[in-house]
């Protein structure tokens, strides 16, 4: 059977694939803890399912225009100004299929074949596959520990060449939970101005943060917006994962190219959940606020018990709602009858042994790590922990 040579080189996305197995095994009666994918385990607020239903009953099933809604981008619009300090025109907004198709498109939109783009590692297992995709090649950049897994200016300085067109930014960092602070934000933005990049900017979980603030780069300086494509969304923020709302905001040239490839690739994104993230982003935030701060206890609860454990060390992430431990101390242990060489052997051994999932660093460019959600419950979270130290004494 003739596959295409991309379609050859594609791997799928760890996260999900960790979090269907998760989900398959909980359907067959296992009580798995599942702490591999993010996903908020919070329902939606209730005035955003109402607004979703109300949809469905004014019979708002239509096509929109490929680039959403006039009023939801208007809206997106607003919250870019009101909280981020960045103006955006409704017409430099796309809204996506959640900020993983804003990102697809955004490579789509930018790289030529050959074109490099530079991704800080720890990253998100997406966005290497995605820049590939899209024709472009991928350098990654280690970032350690010591600099918070931060990239450094200097760092970025080094890796530009001349077919360097973009970097990525994600802060809060998934998965490592590393918030920027706005010098180092302003120094990386510095580089990328003077060599001319785009700074793709992943801002997903703007909202949780625990230590520091957020800032947009594009907000930093008028010549910073001309080169940034900032992506967010409502998935993390308002727990509207299965809803498949996010979005791009970018200089208008851009983002009518971003419109482009959308509308031929889908039309535009369902009609109803652009009304849900409507009343999202134009409603309360309490709602926001009451997460955050249980994610932030969850997270303490999360670190001190990971922390306790022999052979684990686990930084306190100041955003997101990942930790990422260092299991290097655990390595080379026999583990439920086997030896564990790897942390991709690790995460094995505690979905099969302990009915854990969660993610090997290696998915994100950093093996000897794991990474664990605590978007999931307390209760859960006690369990996992107990699990772990029974499996590892
Ligand atoms: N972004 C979340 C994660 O990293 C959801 C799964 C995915 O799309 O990768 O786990």
């Amino acid at each position: 059977m003739h596959l295409s040579a991309r379609a050859r080189a594609i791997r799928p996305s760890v996260t999900i694939a960790i979090d269907s197995r998760a989900k398959e095994l909980r359907a067959a009666g296992e009580h798995v803890i599942n702490l591999s994918a993010g996903e908020p385990d919070f329902p939606t607020p209730d005035f955003i399912k109402q607004a979703g239903i109300a949809a469905i009953e004014q019979d708002f099933t239509r096509y929109t225009p490929a680039a959403g809604i006039r009023e939801l981008r208007e809206a997106i619009a607003a919250k870019h100004e009101a909280d981020n300090g960045v103006h955006y025109d409704w017409d430099e907004i796309v809204v996506s299929g959640g900020g993983k198709h804003a990102l697809f498109n955004t490579f789509m939109a930018i790289c030529d074949p050959g074109d490099q783009v530079i991704i800080p590692a720890p990253y998100w297992v997406s966005y290497p596959e995605m820049v590939q995709l899209a024709g472009g090649e991928p350098v990654i950049v280690e970032t350690t520990e010591e600099t918070g897994f931060k990239l450094t200016a200097d760092q970025l300085r080094a890796v530009i060449g001349p077919r360097t067109r973009a970097v990525v930014i994600n802060s809060p960092n998934n998965p490592t939970g590393a918030v920027y602070s706005r010098e180092e934000l302003d120094a990386l933005a510095g580089v990328c101005a003077d060599a001319g990049l785009w700074m793709v900017t992943d801002e997903l979980y703007e909202h949780l943060i625990y230590e520091g603030e957020h800032v947009s780069i594009a907000a930093l300086r008028p010549e910073y917006r001309e080169r940034t494509v900032l992506i967010n969304g409502v998935s993390k923020a308002f727990a509207m994962t299965g809803w498949r709302i996010g979005w791009s905001a970018s200089p208008r040239p851009l983002a009518k190219a971003i419109a482009a490839i959308q509308s031929q690739a889908t039309s535009a994104v369902n009609s109803i959940a652009q009304k849900a993230a409507l009343a999202a982003l134009t409603g309360p935030r309490d709602a926001v606020t009451a997460m955050r701060e249980e994610y932030r206890r969850r997270r303490d609860l999360l670190v001190e018990g990971l922390n306790r454990l022999p052979g684990i060390r686990c930084p306190r992430p100041g955003g997101a709602f990942y930790v990422f431990c260092s299991v290097a101390g655990v390595l080379g242990r026999q583990l439920g009858g086997r030896r564990v060489e790897d942390d991709v052997a690790l995460a094995e051994v505690l979905l099969e042994e302990a009915r854990i999932a969660v993610v090997p660093g290696t998915a994100f460019g950093a093996p000897g790590y794991l990474r664990f959600s605590y978007a999931t419950s307390p209760d859960d979270l006690r369990e996992a922990l107990a699990r772990l130290e029974r499996l590892l004494a």
